[in-house]
This record gives C-alpha cells, sequence and structure tokens, in this order.
C-alpha cells in the first residue's frame, strides 16, 4: 500500500480522530466552521494522528532527505527534481486538498507538521514544498473550480508536476497591491503582459498561481488570479535568483510577453483577486511559520551534542552557565513559536477560527526567533560553527528567508497592528 493510501486509512479510522461536537461549541465559532477552509466532511486530526503523522514525515526524512542531500542541495544550488516525485508518492503534497483528488483531507496542523520535518532536514526543500503544497496546491483547492482542481490537483499532488505562487514584482514586493501586471480581456480569454519576480519555483514550475490587475485603475478591487501553465506561449523564466540562503529552493524572475490564458483559467473571481490573495496570505504565513520552527530544531540537533562532546578547560562545555544559557533560551524561543503555530493551526482546523493577527504573528516570532537561535548555533560551536563543514552557516541563511518571505517582519507587525486599530474602530462605532 502507498504511504498516501496509508495515511488516508489510518485517518479514516475513527479512533484515531477527536471529533469536535458543533452542539457543544458557542453559536459564533459553529458560524465560523461553517466557513472553515478546509475539504468537505474534514474533521480535524488527533493529536496522535499528528504524531503518527510526525513520524511518518521523519522516517522519509532520515531516507530521503539526508545531510548529504540537503548540504549538496545548498552548494549545488539546485532543487533534487527527483524529490517532487517521493513526495508525491509519500502523500505530503496534498496535506489540506480533497481526497477524490488525491489529497489527504489532513488540515493545517498536519500540513505544519510535515512543514517542519521537511525544513528540519533542509530549510531550502521545505520552502519549495510549501510553495507547491500551500501556495499552488492550497489556494487551487481554496478558490478552483471543480474543473480546475480536476484538471490541476491530481498532477501536482503525485508530484508529476510543479506548482508556483507568483504575486510579487521588483516594484510592488511590500506594496503588492501596486502590482503593474496587467491582464487584458480578448475573444476567450485574457492576455497578461509583465514580470514578476523572486517566485520560489518559478524556473521549474509547470503550473503558476499569477496575480494581475485586469482593471488597473481600480487598485485592489482590479486583481484577478490565473492559472498559467509552463507552454503558454510567450511565459518564460528570464533567470534564477543566486540567493544568500535557500540555495537549492529555485527562485525566478518570470516573464509574461502578451501570454494568451483561456478564460478556463481564471482562478476565483474577476477582479476579486485581492480576497483569493490576502485570505491565501493568512493560511501561507501559517504554514511557512513551521519552517523557522524546523530550522530551530535542526539548530539544536547540532548544538546540543556538539556542546556535550566538545571539551574544553577538561570539561564538556554545556557544562559552563554561559553556554547552558544560550541552550537554554534557544530551546524555549523554539518550544514558545512551536506552541503559537501549532495552537493557531489547530483553531483553524478545530473551529474554523482563522485570525490574521495570528498568522501573521506566528510566523514573526518563529522567523525572529529561528535567526536569533541559529545565531547561537554558529557561536555555540565556535570555529566549527564558522566553517561549511558543519551546516550552522547553511542553518543561518536559510532562516534569515523568513524574515523577508510572505511579508517581512515590518509588514507582519503592520498587519498585526491594523487588526488591533480594526478592533478598536469597530468597538468605537
Ligand atoms: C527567497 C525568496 C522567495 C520568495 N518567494 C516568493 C514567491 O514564491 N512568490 C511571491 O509572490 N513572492 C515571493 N517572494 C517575494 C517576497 O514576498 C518579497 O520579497 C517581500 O514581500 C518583500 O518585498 P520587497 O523585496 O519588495 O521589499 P520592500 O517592500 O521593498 O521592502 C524593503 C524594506 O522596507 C520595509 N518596508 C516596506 N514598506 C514598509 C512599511 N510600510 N513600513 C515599514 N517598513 C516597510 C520592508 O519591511 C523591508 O525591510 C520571495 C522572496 C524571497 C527573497
Amino acid at each position: 500500500m502507498s504511504t498516501a493510501r496509508c495515511f488516508r486509512s489510518m485517518v479514516a479510522r475513527p479512533a484515531l480522530r477527536s471529533y469536535i461536537k458543533p452542539q457543544i461549541l458557542p453559536l459564533s465559532i459553529q458560524t465560523r466552521h461553517a466557513s472553515s477552509k478546509h475539504p468537505k466532511g474534514f474533521e480535524s486530526p488527533s493529536s496522535s494522528d499528528l504524531d503518527e503523522l510526525r513520524e511518518r514525515v521523519q522516517e522519509f526524512t532520515r531516507r530521503e532527505i539526508t545531510e548529504e542531500v540537503a548540504s549538496h542541495t545548498d552548494k549545488s544550488n539546485a532543487f533534487p527534481n527527483d524529490m517532487w516525485q517521493k513526495l508525491g508518492d509519500a502523500g505530503f503534497l496534498g496535506i489540506t486538498a480533497d481526497e477524490d483528488v488525491g489529497g489527504l483531507a489532513m488540515g493545517y496542523q498536519a500540513h505544519c507538521v510535515v512543514m517542519e520535518e521537511i525544513s528540519r532536514a533542509s530549510g531550502s526543500i521545505g520552502l519549495s514544498y510549501a510553495a507547491h503544497s500551500q501556495l499552488c496546491v492550497n489556494q487551487l483547492q481554496l478558490n478552483g473550480s471543480p474543473e480546475q482542481k480536476q484538471k490541476f490537483l491530481p498532477g501536482l499532488i503525485a508530484g508529476t508536476s510543479i506548482g508556483a505562487l507568483a504575486m510579487s514584482e521588483s516594484g510592488a514586493g511590500s506594496d503588492v497591491v501596486s502590482m503593474r501586471t496587467t491582464a487584458k480581456a480578448v475573444d476567450g480569454g485574457y492576455v497578461l503582459n509583465g514580470t514578476k519576480m523572486w517566485i520560489t519555483n518559478g524556473p521549474d514550475a509547470d503550473v503558476i498561481v499569477v496575480y494581475t490587475k485586469t482593471e488597473p485603475d481600480k487598485a485592489s478591487k482590479g486583481i484577478t488570479a490565473f492559472l498559467v501553465q509552463k507552454d503558454f506561449e510567450g511565459f518564460s523564466c528570464a533567470r534564477k535568483l543566486d540567493k544568500m540562503g535557500m540555495r537549492g529552493s529555485n527562485t525566478g524572475e518570470l516573464v509574461f510577453d502578451g501570454v494568451f490564458v483561456p478564460k478556463e483559467n481564471v482562478l476565483g473571481e474577476i477582479n476579486r483577486g485581492v480576497k483569493v490573495l490576502m485570505e491565501g496570505l493568512d493560511l501561507e504565513r501559517l504554514v511557512l511559520s513551521a519552517g523557522p520552527l524546523g530550522i530551530m530544531q535542526a539548530a539544536m540537533d547540532v548544538t546540543l551534542p556538539f556542546t556535550h562532546q566538545r571539551k574544553q578547560f577538561g570539561i564538556p562545555i554545556a557544562q559552563n552557565q554561559l553556554v547552558q544559557g544560550k541552550l537554554a533560551d534557544m530551546y524555549t524561543k523554539l518550544q514558545a513559536a512551536r506552541s503559537y503555530t501549532y495552537d493557531t493551526a489547530r483553531k483553524v482546523d478545530e473551529i474554523g477560527q482563522i485570525r490574521t493577527q495570528d498568522c501573521a504573528g506566528a510566523i514573526l516570532y518563529a522567523a525572529e526567533r529561528a535567526t536569533e537561535c541559529t545565531l547561537d548555533c554558529i557561536q555555540l560551536l565556535g570555529g566549527m560553527g564558522y566553517v561549511e563543514e558543519m551546516p550552522a552557516s547553511r542553518l543561518l541563511r536559510d532562516a534569515k528567508l523568513y524574515e523577508i518571505g510572505a511579508g517581512t517582519s515590518e509588514i507582519r507587525r503592520m498587519v498585526i497592528g491594523r487588526a488591533f486599530n480594526k478592533e478598536y474602530s469597530s468597538h468605537a462605532s
């Protein structure tokens, strides 16, 4: 039995599931559950389901994403393309998607578990994984028509095609709504013109969720999302970017030069793309917050044995209080960040509650703590922390991305502050 089918039969066993009985929930929560971002019939996994899933992912990473693979991916700056098929065979590419298109319908806690464990093995494989399984697959799951889902999701989930999402442009990053890529209505579809920058999986992707302006004068009310296929005429990847970290997670600049996209490939409603974009960003930030968790765990995995084996002044360096203090801080930051991410994901799964400030907060907190923990990892390894024989420098270079991608730390703080403003202005009125 394939691992995917094995998971499916595992999660179908009622004894393994925890059931939230709608009748015992307050009415406000029941209403929110009705608009939940899960496939039909979704039931939140129990903690033992999630533990079992974590063990399966760890078995996978021990076998397929060894330290050698992670290091080679970083040094060669090339994604190991056979990984897509392996991730697909393992059932990890459609964690939040419908079972009838090959997904596991296990929800966002499960997606965070897979993301955390893959990122623990390799930050860059983790980032590409999330761009595919969350940014592309989950956006299609949430916004695709039945025909679009049937057409694209089986291949994406099996790992035979690669997905990406393109919203950022060289002139529109934090202020993404100021994007300039346009889509002009023509007979039978739209013609896209413009460029997209820093697109994860862009150089390899077969299917890309692309945000454009269909009504450039209407600002956020004129945005539409499209599904662009690699073989559409006029589409190309101009270059692969050379990055300081997340090397091997291929990042590209994409060009749309008069690309005709049939109307069947409009994702969601015309001019309502900002809703697709913003709602997608909440869940994207939540799932991506598990990336820095994995990197922090990887830093612990390196630092703990090293500091207990390395002796100076006749004793393991971990017996010095200054070293213990750093280890304790690393551990506490990881555990606090982990609790925040999984608590936010549990509320999405169990009561359908998506709080923008917590999705932004979880990644804000985890990302900054990951940079701190990986710097501490380098410090505690001393000279060995500074040489490329050890993974410490890669962990730091990978961690830093999470303070920039999916909205920077400054923008996340702004998003949280704005949520308070909204709450207080509604109290005032
Ligand atoms: C490796 C990598 C992968 C990525 N993958 C994708 C992807 O798959 N798809 C995609 O669409 N995009 C992707 N991005 C793009 C990413 O989301 C943007 O880089 C990010 O949103 C920041 O935009 P910017 O680079 O234009 O920075 P800018 O917006 O120019 O910001 C520069 C600095 O100014 C600060 N700043 C800007 N505005 C404000 C403000 N109002 N208040 C306070 N500070 C402010 C920022 O916080 C930052 O410190 C990726 C980026 C990287 C590096």
